[in-house]
């Protein structure tokens, strides 16, 4: 048996839990039935089934990375295609599973946060598709410094509030979020982004990214006959991350690596705090205020990271691991060269390490890398860095 288990309602060891006012947690209890009492519904997961296959095109490819294998003469090197998704990342899955809950909960509205606009585009995309209506919150900042991802949003039907308040960050977008579903709760659903946040929003966001693993451990299997050494995966929330690792928790010889920005590196350096309603690793100073963090990946610039991840990372179970800017820019372009295939700079973190862990393994080995987005969206960010 696997030691890793919710062992209290919420709780993954000593991390998770809710730390919320009274008024949220009864809101945040009627969520918890409503998610055990679907998620193993037949008519329920037929639902979703189809709109991962007909609208976001899974399954994804697990693709065999021939050039990039030999180039670096180890182990094998797969990749998993999230990036093929619908909208461009894994974030659509989370999304989707979310979206049919609220339906079957009644709510015919939908809320989100945003950082750089990645996980509100995905929400306002599905809201679109199901015909609900939309709002987004987004930090003042953020929707100056994005103002693409807003005109996205807009496009698709989508309501932004550019929220000014605290420093006009994504932790304030959070915080209005809250405040609206507390006030709107009869009609509002709040769709929130990543496996973080009180109970039960970590483990309903592991469980609709869980396809990951779900497919890719299928896929391996029938191309090596065997599981691999390791799954790679980037950790921002750590939603990717968890999806990727969660059919493999339970194999213990699997390595299970999340890599992590050297200066947003959560999961290295932080420790036990609480953030944004729950418990988990923190970048903190000795106030237990979160200390600033910075990530040429606007996806992994958060201070803290999952429950789950908090506590793989204390009982051993899964190792993590930091890349430098300059790491991750070089497999950036290393990957979209020899095999054609351009990377979300998030993801990119994952291939950095990849590029050093695979030729210290044996080509009987393989590895999976977790490709959670496409590099669309940072190409010209890439551009100025390279050439400034
Ligand atoms: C948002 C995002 C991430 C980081 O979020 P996680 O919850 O840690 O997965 C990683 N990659 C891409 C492409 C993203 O859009």
């Amino acid at each position: 048996m696997s030691k890793v288990v919710v062992e209290k309602k919420g709780y993954f060891g000593e991390f998770g839990g809710s730390f919320v006012p009274k008024e949220l947690q009864h809101v945040l209890n009627v969520l918890d039935e409503n998610f055990q009492k679907y998620k193993d519904d037949e008519g329920f997961k037929k639902e979703l089934d189809y709109y991962f296959r007909e609208y976001v095109g899974r399954q994804s490819p697990l693709y065999f990375a021939e050039n990039l294998t030999k180039q670096l003469d180890g182990a094998k090197i797969y990749l998993k295609r999230e990036d093929l998704n619908h909208t461009g990342s894994h974030k659509i899955n989370n999304v989707l599973g979310q979206i049919l809950l609220a339906k079957r909960m009644g709510a015919n509205r939908v809320i989100a946060e945003t950082g750089a606009g990645q996980h509100g585009v995905a929400t306002a995309t599905a809201c679109a598709m199901f015909g609900m209506d939309c709002t987004i919150y987004m930090g003042l900042e953020d929707t100056k410094r994005q103002a693409l991802n807003v005109f996205r949003m807009e496009l698709l039907g989508a309501k932004v509030i550019a929220v000014d308040k605290g420093q006009g960050r994504l932790k304030d977008a959070v915080d209005e979020a809250f405040a609206d579903l507390v006030e709107n709760y009869e009609t509002t659903f709040y769709l929130l982004g990543s496996a973080v946040g009180p109970h039960p929003f970590p483990s309903m966001v592991k469980h609709f990214q869980s396809v990951i693993s779900r497919e890719s451990r299928e896929q391996i299997l029938e191309k090596e006959g065997k599981l691999p050494t390791a799954v790679l995966a980037c950790v921002g929330g750590g939603s990717n991350a968890i999806g990727a690792f969660a059919d493999y928790i339970a194999d213990e010889n699997v390595r299970l690596i999340g890599i992590e920005p050297d200066k947003a590196a959560t999961l290295n350096e932080g420790t036990p705090g609480e953030l944004h309603g729950f418990k988990c690793l923190v970048l903190q100073d000795a106030d237990g205020n979160p200390l600033p963090t910075y990530s040429i990946a606007a996806g992994l610039d958060y201070p803290g990271a999952g429950p789950e991840h908090s506590h793989l990372k204390t009982i051993g179970r899964a190792e993590y691991v930091t890349v430098t800017n300059e790491e991750v820019l070089e497999a950036f372009q290393v990957l979209s060269k020899v095999e054609g295939i351009i990377p979300a700079l998030e993801s990119a973190h994952a291939v950095a390490y990849a590029l050093k862990l695979a030729p210290s393994l044996s080509p009987e080995e393989s590895i999976i890398i977790n490709i959670s987005g496409r590099g669309d969206k940072d190409v010209e960010q890439v551009f100025q860095m390279l050439t400034k």
